[in-house]
């Protein structure tokens, strides 16, 4: 299977529990991550009262003005990021403040039916597609090669998961860039936004971009006082770009 672009799944969000001795004066829409921050901003001057009379909303876009991103790193989001290249994760793997990594081991999980993402500048055209296609699939044929020759090379190796793995990681040296992965991503708020920020920006490589610009419409939905503020436009090179009004908070 080909990917050309992005399957993106939220698997975990804030669950706020507010105090009862200590509750806060909530005013407008907001959903549990955007109070777990607004709870915590609240706590350091205990304005819980609420005497300015700020929507959540309000509160949090006060926050991102003021570059108190303290606050935000309270929310935490988890996503599933499937139909991404080994390429693209290795860039995102790169941020690290704030974030927690967990993906598909290619020592321990057979690539012989692996599937692979286009890279978008590829995408669209019949010739670029073909020749990428065939060198993948030519990749693959080698890595199922080299794994077969392998067990049998190690066959006095008797623990056989051993053997599978030692066979698996070797062989993995030919599969490309292209190959297809799966990575459980969490990240606090602040740490999203900088993340967001670097990779929707015209100067990233596309496929990274175009997993910000997805990120930033599915946390936009998620958690809109969080993210309201990134912009997504058509850059001069024709791809989606994502820029925010506040920078690096
Ligand atoms: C367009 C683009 C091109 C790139 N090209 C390359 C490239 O050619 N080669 C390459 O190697 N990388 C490249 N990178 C990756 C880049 O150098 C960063 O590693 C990546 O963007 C993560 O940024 P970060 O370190 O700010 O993020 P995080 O690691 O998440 O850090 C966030 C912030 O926390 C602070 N921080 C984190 N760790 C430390 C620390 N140890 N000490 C002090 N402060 C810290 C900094 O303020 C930092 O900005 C590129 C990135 C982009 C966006």
């Amino acid at each position: 299977m080909l990917f050309t672009a992005p399957r993106l799944t939220i698997v975990a969000r804030p669950s706020f529990a507010e105090p009862a001795h200590l509750p806060v004066n909530w005013i407008g829409d907001s959903t549990d991550g955007e109070r777990l921050a607004e709870y915590a901003g609240r706590l350091c001057y205990m304005s819980q009262a609420n005497p300015a009379n700020r929507k959540t909303g309000e509160y949090l876009e006060n926050i991102l003005k003021q570059a108190h991103g303290s606050v935000l790193e309270h929310a935490n989001y988890s996503v599933l990021l499937e139909g991404v290249s080994r390429s693209l994760t290795h860039e995102l793997v790169r941020h690290r403040a704030g974030f927690a990594y967990s993906q598909l081991s290619q020592r321990y999980v057979d690539e012989s039916e692996a599937n692979f993402v286009v890279p978008p500048a590829i995408i669209g055209d019949a010739d670029l597609e073909s020749a990428w296609q065939r060198q993948v699939e030519s990749a693959q044929q080698t890595y199922v090669d080299l794994v077969e020759k392998l067990m049998e090379r190690y066959a006095w190796v008797s623990d056989r998961v051993h053997r599978r793995k030692m066979a698996r990681e070797a062989a993995r040296g030919v599969l490309p860039n292209s190959t297809e992965t799966k990575i459980v991503v969490t990240a606090n708020v602040r740490a999203w936004r900088s993340m967001l920020e670097l990779r929707g920006g015209e100067g990233a490589e596309l496929e990274i971009r175009r997993l910000a610009v997805a990120l930033v419409r599915l946390l936009q939905v998620e958690a809109p006082r969080f993210f309201a503020d990134f912009e997504i436009y058509l850059a001069t090179d024709r791809h989606e770009s994502a820029r925010t009004a506040y920078h690096k908070i």
